[in-house]
């Protein structure tokens, strides 16, 4: 087939199933045709694998030309004019952005409730949360809208919402891919990833967005390997470690089962599975709020009203352009962050909130080193439970963030994480989260890989 009948076979497929799953907020249709048309004539090389595969975006990553809100009535008309290094480098790979995904406001939230425009639904079940924030990007892909797509996770927004779809989900160790036009959520904790059916499509994925960025300094210049390189060898003589606190109270009793199956699966396999402790885990969530919200109400100040957006027409002076804009294009969820950072940051609570934070940061790093001296994986669940119902955090937004106790420290640490199908528990799927040593996405992908 050509690359322009995948297009328009995509964009039929979008069109019967959207109304369903929400999860688009911009489609690109005429350009991704068009681009399409010019793989067609060029044809796929050795260093093109992917050209003529459709992906989505999640909408906080810029993209030349085609819309970027980050769901949020702030960039409710954002018109960027580059694209993210991601992007660029996907249009290199010759894969065709067909859209931009919806996801939580900022991608502040693990339901995509959050987002300006609509609520995606998961692909599972149309009554039940899809997770977040990459919500769009995991739903699209579990519904068969599209085979791939772009995430953000800074505490999870990437794997929780794999997890609860059902599909494959990675969160790359810091600096593998670079963050130069990811619209910054909290600079020391986002990293883009790939969203996939399959293992393999993910590695391949990663493969064409990884690498040193020299608009984004804390990119790494190590080599990226052959991310697929080791996919197909047995996980024999691999030991994986199985932190006590990852499987406590607060898990589902079916979440819980499928993941003690993961263990036996590994030990069937030949690898040796073990229990560890990471002691300081149960400190993230506060870390998190303290330290992601503090680089959050310093990343959004950009949104004056001024520079991007939305402009309020309410306005007698310069402070209430500043003020109303703010004000009217921000939701609840992006205030309350912002109004939790400038707390945490402001003279007199920066020792004992932002600083303090910080210090306990290093002891759940230290955990992890501790643990990767005898280990070459950790293995646990995603999250506690599977997918919920709308609505059930409504007024309490504590509730929602402890959810997220499983997947933050990894951010924390700037580790590698991904989320792999691994069973249902009351219809819907449970992600197992494989954890890796930095830079070690390659045993990751083997052993994900072996588990498929
Ligand atoms: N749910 C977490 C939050 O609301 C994580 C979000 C994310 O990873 N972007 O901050």
């Amino acid at each position: 087939v050509s690359a322009k009948e995948v297009v328009q076979d995509t964009f039929k497929r979008i069109d019967a199933t959207e109304a369903k799953v929400d999860s688009f907020i911009t489609l690109n249709q005429e350009k991704a045709l068009m681009q399409a048309e010019k793989i067609d004539a060029a044809g796929i090389t050795a260093t093109t694998p992917l050209a003529g595969i459709p992906i989505g975006i999640k909408d906080n990553i810029v993209t030349k030309g085609l819309l970027t809100t980050a769901a949020s009535k702030m960039l409710y008309n954002f018109d960027p004019v580059y694209d993210a290094t991601s992007v660029e480098k996907l249009y290199e790979g010759g894969l065709i952005p067909v859209g931009k995904l919806n996801m939580d406001e900022f991608a502040m939230g693990s339901t995509t409730e959050t987002s300006y425009f609509k609520k995606t639904k998961n692909a599972w079940d149309a009554t039940k949360v899809p997770g977040g924030s990459s919500g769009g990007s995991a739903a699209a892909v579990a519904a068969g809208q599209i085979p791939a797509s772009l995430g953000s996770d800074t505490g999870g927004s990437i794997r929780q919402p794999a997890s609860f779809n059902g599909v494959v989900g990675m969160k790359p160790t810091y600096g593998r891919i670079s963050r130069f036009g990811l619209i910054a959520f909290a600079s020391s904790l986002d990293q883009i990833g790939p969203m996939t059916r399959t293992v393999e499509d993910n590695a391949l994925i990663l493969n064409a967005i990884s690498g040193h960025d020299v608009k984004d300094s804390t990119s790494s210049k190590k080599e990226v390997p052959n991310f697929a390189g080791k996919i197909g060898q047995s996980v024999k003589g691999l030991t994986i470690g199985v932190p006590k606190e990852y499987m406590g109270e607060g898990v589902q009793p079916g979440v819980k089962a499928a993941i003690e199956d993961a263990m036996k699966t590994y030990e069937a396999l030949g690898a040796t599975v073990k229990e560890i402790s990471l002691p300081h885990s149960k400190y993230g969530v506060e870390v998190y709020y303290i330290i992601a919200s503090s680089e959050a109400s310093s990343n959004l100040q950009r949104f004056d009203g001024i520079r991007y957006g939305y402009r309020s027409e309410n306005v007698k002076s310069l402070d209430d352009v500043y003020v109303s804009s703010r004000s009217e294009g921000f939701g609840a969820e992006v205030k309350r962050r912002i109004m939790l950072g400038t707390f945490s940051l402001s003279s007199g609570y920066y020792d004992a909130y932002f600083k303090k934070a910080g210090k306990v940061r290093t002891l759940i790093v230290n955990d992890f080193k501790k643990a990767f001296a005898d280990v070459d994986l950790i293995l646990g669940p995603v999250s506690p439970t599977v997918a919920y119902e709308f609505g059930a955090d409504a007024d309490d937004p504590v509730t929602a963030y402890m959810r997220d106790v499983l997947t933050i420290p990894v951010n924390l640490a700037g580790l590698p994480g991904m989320s792999v199908p691994a069973g249902f528990s009351e219809g819907l799927p449970v992600g197992m989260q494989l954890i890796g040593n930095y830079f070690d996405e390659e045993t990751m992908y083997q052993a994900a890989y072996a588990f498929e």
